[in-house]
């Protein structure tokens, strides 16, 4: 089966955990743009995290054989620095019309402040501006009234639920974002309460409509692999093959494909790897290493 990663921060992950994706079927990922546990503190740190994310990150993916996007967007607890804030404002529309730029993400709350409340605003009129789908970070503390704010206010700008994916969703806020029509994503992190085994019961559940699964993994202790984890732990439990397909591999295709940047034809009929390849002069390989050339038929075979 192949699986779609659609929230992982693989800036910060190793190549050994871009080659266990790939081993495991990862086909693809997107990155959305989001802090980096060190605040920044000038507008070319975050011009060079956004150049980064449609640049040297997406060619090292495709070094592993994983097509990767992005989403390019001030996050909640960096729009808390205003005098910032605002010079990030003016660089996103510099980024967000980018190859491989799926969404406006991950915006939102985080302390659901006044200034988050603001720049959360302008990115929505921004992603209408532009026609592209918003990925919603929803806050980890008073997560249910910052999800229900987060759907309100989205909707007082007048966005289609459609266009809105609300990750970070628990069992308290997965009926309300359904109902409401935005597709409703799920971080499983391992050893917490939203692991593989709340997903599986979340799934049988609801079914599979509009239910997305992803990892989140970043610097923090997360799983790159939580996607076919949860997969492989679904058809143990007598999850049909399809709502997996679907929560693990569709909706997140569906979702973001709605900005005209991703399709599945993008890894289906994707270059083998190469990685004697260059990226303004920097490659994946250290002195010595042989690089790994695959050729068509053994790509076709691995699909
Ligand atoms: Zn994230």
């Amino acid at each position: 089966m192949m699986y779609i990663d659609p929230h992982i921060h693989v800036t910060s992950r190793t190549t050994d955990d871009y080659e266990a994706m790939q081993k495991a079927g990862i086909v693809a990922v997107i990155e959305p743009a989001f802090w980096l546990g060190q605040p920044r503190t000038k507008v070319g740190s975050f011009q060079d995290y956004f150049s980064s994310l449609v640049g040297w990150e997406r060619f090292r993916a495709k070094q592993f054989g994983i097509v990767h996007y992005c989403t390019i967007g001030l996050n909640s607890k960096e729009a808390n620095n205003v005098p910032l804030a605002e010079e990030v404002m003016e660089l996103l529309p510099l980024y967000v019309g980018k190859e491989g730029v799926v969404a406006i993400g991950e915006i939102g709350y985080d302390d659901q402040t006044e200034a988050e409340d603001r720049f959360y605003r302008l990115q929505l009129e921004l992603a209408k501006e532009v026609d592209l789908p918003v990925m919603i970070h929803t806050p980890h503390r008073d997560k249910k009234k910052g999800t229900l704010r987060s759907m309100d206010v989205s909707e007082e700008h007048g966005l289609d639920p459609g266009m809105v994916i609300v990750d970070h969703n628990n069992e308290e806020t997965v009926k309300e974002v359904l109902d409401r029509g935005y597709w409703a994503a799920f971080t499983i992190y391992p050893h917490t309460k939203m692991g593989s085994e709340r997903m599986v019961e979340i799934v049988r559940q609801y079914g599979p409509e509009r239910i997305i699964v992803d990892s989140a993994a970043d610097w923090g202790i997360s799983d790159p692999l939580a996607v076919p984890k949860t997969a492989a732990l679904m058809l143990e439990k007598g999850i049909p093959k399809e709502h997996v397909e679907m929560t693990c591999y569709k909706n997140a295709l569906k979702a973001y494909g709605q900005s005209g940047q991703m399709e599945e034809k993008d890894w289906l009929e994707k270059e083998p790897i190469d990685q004697t390849k260059k990226h303004g002069g920097s490659t994946v390989l250290r002195g010595g290493q042989t690089p790994r050339v695959d050729n068509d038929s053994s790509n076709i075979i691995e699909n």
